[in-house]
């Protein structure tokens, strides 16, 4: 399976990169080797979070009527805004979309328990009106792994002003065939149990550092995490790798890389807008 970084700017967009969208891509070769059968033999993509921006960049990588699954990280605009260009898409699309077709889509869409009321109201619906023919909500359930075709998703709550969850994403690996990989995804939090547990031996810890050491001090905890204390999670996880995301527009990433190489041993990397990791 392989990581595609599409959006990686925190908290809003930057002038480089739309808010956080994460694609997981699996190949249908790697479908088929995952135990896949009939027409689950075929390429999945599933976003982790549809942040501001997000359905732009997406649309290099994969068509949006294409997609296997949406799974939220928390309901703060930097992780969802895009529903509402995604339910357009899905629904008005000039000659697929459910609106001229006239049969329902109903992508999963995985999250925070409000999540379709959320939506619908972002969306400007009113009362009595909803999104459930284009998207079909489901709430995580934490110790409940979901299973999208040859993908497992298991969401761990993490410490965040709202309820967010850190994700295990399970799949096959692209680079050991025959073996499974783990992406664990931090989605927002401070350092918190469910963090680490997300992280448990990941091959890929894909992991927000919105904070600086210093400089964000003041600020309560139950926000964000600093670089230090995403290398700490990762070096007490046993991670093989990690990589630093949700960096503001306003923040030198070399901040929170210098910070989480103190304290952990392992590669390091801040993400890049496009950017791709095989697992
Ligand atoms: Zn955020
Ligand atoms: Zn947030």
């Amino acid at each position: 399976m392989r990581l595609v970084t599409v959006g990686v700017s925190g908290s809003f967009p930057g002038p480089e990169s739309p808010a956080s969208t994460y694609l997981v891509r699996v190949s249908a070769a790697e479908a088929a080797a995952a135990g896949c059968t009939g027409a689950d033999v075929r390429e999945w993509n599933v976003v982790l979070d549809l942040g501001s921006g997000g359905l732009g960049a997406l649309q290099r990588h994969v068509d949006p009527l294409s997609l296997d699954g949406v799974a939220l990280s928390h309901l703060h605009p930097d992780h969802c805004a895009d529903l509402s260009g995604l339910y357009v898409y899905l629904r008005y699309h000039p000659t697929r979309g459910d609106a001229r077709t006239g049969s329902s889509r109903q992508l999963p869409v995985y999250g925070p328990g409000s999540a379709a009321e959320r939506a619908a109201a972002m969306y400007g619906m009113g009362p009595g009106e909803s999104m459930d023919g284009v998207y079909d909500f489901r709430s995580w359930a934490p110790g409940r792994p979901v299973r999208l075709g040859p993908l497992e998703l298991e969401p761990f709550t993490v410490f965040h002003p709202v309820e967010a969850y850190g994700f295990r994403v399970t799949g096959p690996s692209s680079v050991r065939p025959g073996e499974r990989a783990t992406l664990a995804y931090s989605g927002d939090t401070d350092s918190c149990a469910g963090l680490v547990d997300a992280a448990r031996d990941a091959d890929l810890f894909l992991c927000e550092a919105a904070f600086q050491e210093g400089r964000d001090d003041g600020i309560e905890r139950g926000i964000h995490l600093t670089g230090r204390r995403a290398g700490r999670a990762a070096a007490e996880a046993g991670a093989r790798r990690l990589l630093l995301t949700h960096v503001a527009a306003w923040s030198d990433p070399r901040v929170p890389l210098a910070e989480a190489r103190e304290v952990y041993g392992g590669p390091v990397d801040v993400t890049v807008p496009g950017g791709e990791h095989e697992l």
